[in-house]
């Protein structure tokens, strides 16, 4: 490609709702334009990329033995309706109506389509296992959609969906998506770690994300620092077991905290540890409030609630709900003579004399134990796994690193082929339901992570496999005769071996060039100019490294390609 006969608008300014350094590079290096929120325009350069990612997992899924097909954007809300997400799923939904007034949505994920397909065709074990995916645009109304593609609104998803005639089938269906999985972010050339994940709105029985690591993901991955396991904090299991304090319990005595907003502030002022503090959360658990007690030194964990009460949906009450619930100001909830049901994390069964809420503007109150001043109704890992804390299989330590969530593997068992009636007939002509799991990757949003993962000061620094050209050759003056038909001829030539190449053959100066190549991030610039061409040689230069090497001309685009293909190979 003639970089001047292009489309390669770059930016020299970042945009101002660019947050993350993925955003910022790929909208200055004229990959993607906003439409709307969460919605963009894939330009030339970005769509080369996204390309790129596509036909990696394309061939691993293919390689696993999945079958590619095109299910519609747009989805009947009957289906929907049939297996109960239509009442569940809430406002990322987008819903519309077609002139007749029937409903329809565009599909965040697609397991009623994929169920519907399969429950019509399949009818005997003999057409089982069968997985069948496709590589499709999404749409999501996130409440923030923001880091430009990792958090879009529309946005582009390889979704899987897997039907087994029996357990162990379906368990080996999963095995073969996780080895796809691993082999198509290692392809990718990304530093990923597989994690055990909670399964969500999506349901089913077991789960695990693949997490690319980097500072700026969203997700919180907890690892054990002495054996392999490793989990989304969503899931991550506690095990507080606490020795009883023996303290003798004090009086209950009230104490005037004007002003307090947070564990810090109550901390200081009734002269207690926030070790020594329980906050008392409050949750709309489907409809109903439900006071959750936390020590003051860790956090609530929503998911760990919505799984201990079997609820679809667990949401923080507002301070309109929390006044009606406890009769108090937000920041001064407390157990004592509260209404409504209380659960309480594992930790606070050991503790003696806490500060807590006095369900009154203003007012704490400490000296408060357990049985005596309050009951719970039942106590379970309520709470956030945090640095230091003991690992369930090993007691190892545990450490917290953050990861971008690319893809997401689901057991889903037969929650799908339950509502929705997928049946088959066993060997002894017995109805069964089918077992399905469901496996999903964010193309968009692995090509942000990499960038993530692979940036300088100076720009994006792409990993050979989904690098948008894999050679950039630079004119440092095209208007010099020798200069333009070495470049060219080596432009042709690298093209003959199979080479992605860039040509750039802009009239600029050549620091404008070097800034703008630095930016795309191509993994091998050559730069051709009079001087080298002197002692017939270009200049090769590594986007990672930095360094310059000279490149005798003799043989340079199968030297370059050998290089490119050692690269591809590598990952
Ligand atoms: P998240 O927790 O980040 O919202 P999710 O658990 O809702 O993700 P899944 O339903 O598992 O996501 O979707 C499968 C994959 O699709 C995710 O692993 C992610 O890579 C991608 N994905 C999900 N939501 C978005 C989005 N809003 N923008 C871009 N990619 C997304
Ligand atoms: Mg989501």
């Amino acid at each position: 490609m003639r970089y001047s006969q292009y489309f390669l608008p770059t930016l020299k300014e970042t945009p101002g709702d660019a947050e993350v350094v993925s955003h910022q590079l790929m909208s200055r290096a004229g990959m993607i334009r906003k439409v709307a929120a969460g919605i963009y325009d894939y330009l030339p350069l970005g769509l080369r990329v996204i390309r790129k990612a596509e036909n990696i997992v394309r061939e691993e899924m293919n390689k696993a033995g999945a079958i590619e097909i095109l299910m519609p954007a747009v989805c009947p809300a009957d289906l929907w309706e049939q297996s109960g997400r239509w009442q569940q799923y809430g406002k990322e939904l987008l819903r519309l109506k077609d002139r007749k007034e029937t409903e329809f949505c565009i599909g965040p994920t697609h397991e009623e389509v994929v169920t519907e397909i399969v429950r019509g065709t399949v009818n005997s074990y003999r057409q089982l296992p069968v997985n069948l995916y496709q590589i499709q645009t999404k749409f999501r109304d996130e409440v923030r959609p923001r880091f430009g593609l990792m958090r879009g609104r529309e946005f582009i998803m390889k979704d899987a969906y897997s039907f087994d005639a029996t357990d162990e089938g379906a368990n080996l269906s999963y095995e073969k998506m996780r080895k796809a999985y691993c082999r198509i972010f290692e392809r990718c050339g990304l530093k990923y770690r597989m994690v055990e994940a909670d399964s969500g709105a999506i349901g089913g029985s077991f789960s695990h994300e693949f997490m690319v690591l980097a500072d700026t993901g969203e997700d919180v991955v907890i690892s054990c620092e002495s054996c392999e396991y490793s989990a989304n904090i969503e899931k991550a299991v506690v095990i507080d077991k606490g020795e009883m304090s023996q303290a003798p319990m004090n009086e209950v005595e009230r104490v005037v905290t004007k002003g307090a907003h947070s564990v810090a502030d109550v901390s200081v002022m009734l002269e207690l540890k926030p070790s020594q503090i329980v906050k008392t959360m409050l949750v709309i658990v489907d409809d109903e409030p439900v006071a959750v007690l936390i020590r003051g030194d860790h956090e609530l964990n929503v998911a760990k609630v919505k799984n201990l009460l079997g609820a679809s949906v667990v949401e923080l009450a507002t301070p309109e709900q929390i006044a009606k619930a406890t009769g108090g100001p937000v920041g001064f909830s407390g157990p004592i003579g509260l209404k409504i049901t209380l659960y309480a994390d594992n930790a606070v069964k050991y503790m003696r004399n806490m500060g807590v809420g006095g369900n009154e503007k203003d007012i704490h109150l400490e000296g408060v134990n357990l049985e005596r001043d309050f009951q719970v109704k039942q106590f379970a890992d309520l709470r956030d796994a945090a640095d230091g804390d003991t690992c369930p299989h090993c007691g190892g330590r545990y450490s917290n690193t953050r990861g971008i969530e690319v893809g997401h593997i689901f057991k889903l068992g037969t929650k799908y082929s339950e509502s929705m009636k997928a049946t088959f007939l066993d060997a002894d002509g017995v109805a069964k339901e089918i077992i399905m799991g469901c496996y999903g990757i964010g193309i968009g949003r692995t090509a942000a992570a990499a960038i993530e993962q692979n940036h300088d000061e100076n720009g994006i620094i792409w990993p050979m496999p989904l690098a948008p050209f894999q050679v950039i050759v630079t004119m440092l003056n095209p208007k010099d005769e020798e200069v333009l038909a070495a470049g060219e001829k080596l432009y042709q030539d690298l093209l003959s071996e199979g080479i992605e190449v860039l040509l750039d053959d802009r009239d600029e100066r050549p620091g404008s060039k070097f800034k703008d190549a630095d930016l795309l991030g191509i993994p091998l610039r050559i730069n051709v100019g009079a001087r080298g061409l002197k002692e017939q040689s270009f200049e090769l230069q590594e986007r990672r490294a930095g360094e310059r090497v000279m490149l005798p001309i003799e043989g340079a685009a199968q030297k370059v390609a050998e290089q490119v293909r050692t690269a591809l190979a590598a990952e």
